[in-house]
């Protein structure tokens, strides 16, 4: 999963990622083991799945008892152009304590995932650098956003 286009000004003005991953349901929303397989074969961890999903257009395919494809559509809205330009002015690059990664290299991670009712406001966004993303799902922290910015509850 590599960067997606980003225009001259180094704001990313398409997708990510598209991801397209095989995983059940309770693996993704719950907090029990499970693992997702890509299309091309490759076995992720749910916090790797979760982290790709953030800031990714996901593709979600509910698969019935028999793994036939019972529903594929268009997931939650991505952030805005605007909406990260927003973040970028308030957080200034990655939001973990101590960290200088610049907002272009930065993810705009869901502080309430989307999996759990999370919106796709300002107020539920963080800038946070793909290795402190990484962190932030595997550990599954939370975080605290005011105007002013944001503080991780480690
Ligand atoms: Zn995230
Ligand atoms: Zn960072």
């Amino acid at each position: 999963m590599q960067r997606g286009v980003a225009s001259t000004d180094g704001i990313p003005t398409t997708d990510k990622a598209k991801v397209v991953v095989l995983m059940d349901l309770d693996a993704l929303v719950g907090d029990v083991r499970g693992t997702g397989t890509t299309l091309t074969g490759d076995v992720l961890s749910p916090g790797v799945v979760r982290r790709l999903a953030c800031d990714a257009e996901i593709i979600p395919m509910v698969l019935g008892a028999d793994s036939e494809p019972l529903d594929v559509g268009r997931g939650r809205r991505l952030f805005t152009r605007g909406q990260r330009l927003a973040l970028i002015a308030r957080d200034r690059g990655c939001t973990y304590p101590g960290c200088t990664v610049p907002p272009t290299w930065c993810d705009a991670h869901h502080v309430v995932p989307w999996h759990r009712g999370g919106l796709t406001c300002l107020d539920n966004g963080a800038l946070l650098c793909q290795r402190h993303h990484t962190v932030v799902h595997e550990r599954d922290l939370r975080a605290t956003v005011t105007a002013a910015g944001v503080t991780w509850h480690t």
